[in-house]
């Protein structure tokens, strides 16, 4: 069905049928969503908020947090933000994003009340109804006035800003309009063959475009359902999959090795699970871990390429019976995908290069950033940052993030390709090669490894084990152990910055 807009979105599911669901709550049915929707915008209106105009939305993530997303963004522009921020950052991003209001959740005792006040912006409390389903909620404020455009958003309206997760820069603004996230709704329900009678349980955070677009939009869009966790918890992970018996769930690589670390405890659910694919996204996933998810849970597992700019999903593993390949990240799903080299020239097949994209799924550009956009766009084609090569079938390999690229004395080292050597030792559970300063060579090859519980490891046997399969140039020069890797708020592995935070940098 063709649908721009995310009131459009939202008609695809029947009127009886589940939308939204949570563990232990009833789940909220499409027609209630609908009127949940309806009846937010004409709220917002009353409070002078309309199309275009930003509310942040700071709630703990949960199906009230996937509900005020998708009704918020029938009639106006929403602002996930992260709710463990403190209340500085609340004020950097709510400044920034020149938001009109903050939702918050009544009795929620965030900072961003604080940094709201200070900033002069009005609160929304949003007060969750759990008996009316999962989701449901009663918005109030003291705000009112008459909204400039009242009504549901049009396709060419901004339904969605998120920061980039920049993590040497400051972070950029990227406007998503409502027909960029139609568009990649539709594109990651194509590509997993999603149906009404699909079930997805969300554990992703709903500030970041994976959870809020892979997990919640594409299975609406699809007319199914999403049951929203609390968060990710390794503990609960398989208790959910019992009660929620959920067609499939969408992670980044390090919640699936949690879960995998848990597996051998849950037999007993991994037989009963109705999965029938598992996705991963976000970052890279090694070989092994989807080696050993595929032998745990009986299911293929797809990988696919995303970014905030191109409203998640660029490509992507296809289902069987085609071909999925560990390693890669699949072949476009949606967007057209390119390799172009520095000044701009479209390369062929096998030859590495930048990742470019471009589509009805990405975004016009940064806002207010004529800089960013300079650089971020090369006739038409939006850059990704990312390296990587495709290959005559079109299946597209990452080798890195061009900014984490080790640069040792004029020599480069992919991260990645350390990494997925390293995995293969028995003793390693998980791994992440970085760039440490160094005096003469500019750049060092460092690795962080987590060892397998009860099974050790010294520095010099992982430097001879990787010396046996890389170059020298590319064997870690250092070797840490840890009981954790520190990971960004999405839960991925950080590179970047990662030698400063360890002690090793300058
Ligand atoms: P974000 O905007 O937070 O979704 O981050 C997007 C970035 O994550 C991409 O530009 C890639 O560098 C990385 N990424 C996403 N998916 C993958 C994947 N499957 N393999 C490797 N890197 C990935």
């Amino acid at each position: 069905m063709a649908f721009a807009t995310m009131w459009e979105l939202l008609q695809n599911g029947a009127d009886g049928s589940p939308a939204l669901g949570a563990p232990e709550t009833a789940a909220l049915s499409f027609k209630d969503l609908r009127a949940l929707a309806a009846d937010t915008v004409a709220t917002l209106n009353r409070m002078g908020i309309g199309r275009n105009d930003r509310v942040a939305i700071v709630l703990p993530n949960g199906p009230e947090m996937a509900a005020a997303f998708l009704c918020v963004a029938a009639g106006a522009t929403t602002a996930p933000l992260n709710p463990a921020y403190r209340q500085e950052e609340f004020e950097f991003y709510i400044a920034d994003l020149k938001s009109k209001a903050v939702i918050v959740q009544t009795g929620d005792d965030t900072p961003a009340r604080a940094a709201a006040a200070k900033l002069g912006v009005p609160l929304i409390e949003l007060a969750p109804q759990r008996a009316r389903g999962a989701g449901a909620y009663a918005l109030s404020s003291s705000l009112t006035g008459t909204a400039a455009t009242p009504g549901f958003a049009a396709a060419d309206d901004v339904a969605l800003i998120l920061h980039t997760s920049g993590t040497t820069s400051r972070p950029k603004i990227v406007p998503l309009s409502q027909s960029n996230i139609c568009a990649s709704a539709r594109h990651i329900g194509a590509t997993l063959e999603l149906k009404g009678n699909d079930r997805c349980l969300n554990i992703m955070p709903l500030f970041h475009i994976h959870g809020l677009i892979a997990a919640v939009l594409s299975s609406l869009a699809a007319g199914g359902q999403t049951v929203c966790t609390p968060g990710f918890n390794a503990l609960k992970f398989f208790a959910w999959l019992d009660e929620v018996a959920p067609s499939w769930y969408t992670a980044v690589p390090t919640m699936h090795q949690a879960i995998l670390t848990r597996a051998e405890r849950n037999k007993e659910s991994l037989a009963k699970s109705k999965l029938r694919f598992i996705r991963s996204s976000s970052a890279s996933l090694p070989p092994q871990v989807m080696q050993a998810l595929e032998e745990t849970f009986g299911c293929p597992v797809i990988e696919s390429y995303g970014m905030t700019e191109a409203a998640h999903q660029m490509a992507s593993n296809p289902l069987p019976p085609r071909a999925r390949f560990a390693g890669s990240v699949g072949i476009a799903a949606g967007p057209e995908v390119r390799v172009m080299d520095e000044e701009g020239n479209l390369l062929g097949p096998n030859t590495l290069g930048e990742i470019v994209i471009r589509g009805p799924n990405v975004t016009k550009g940064y806002e207010a950033n004529p800089d960013a956009n300079l650089k971020g766009f090369a006739n038409g084609w939006f850059r990704t940052g990312d390296q990587g090569t495709l290959d005559d079938q079109g299946y597209l390999r990452i080798t890195g993030r061009l900014k984490e690229l080790i640069n040792r004395g004029g020599e480069k080292v992919s991260p990645l390709e350390v990494d997925e050597v390293v995995m293969d030792h028995p003793a390693v559970q998980q791994v992440v090669t970085f760039a440490i300063p160094h005096d003469k060579l500019g750049e060092e090859v460092g690795a962080a490894i987590v060892l397998r519980e009860g099974q050790s490891a010294t520095e010099r046997d992982i430097r001879d084990f990787a010396a046996k399969r890389l170059a020298d140039f590319k064997v870690p020069r250092k070797v840490v152990f840890l009981a954790e890797i520190p990971k960004g708020a999405t839960g991925k592995l950080q590179r970047i910055g990662l030698a400063e935070k360890l002690g090793l940098g300058k």
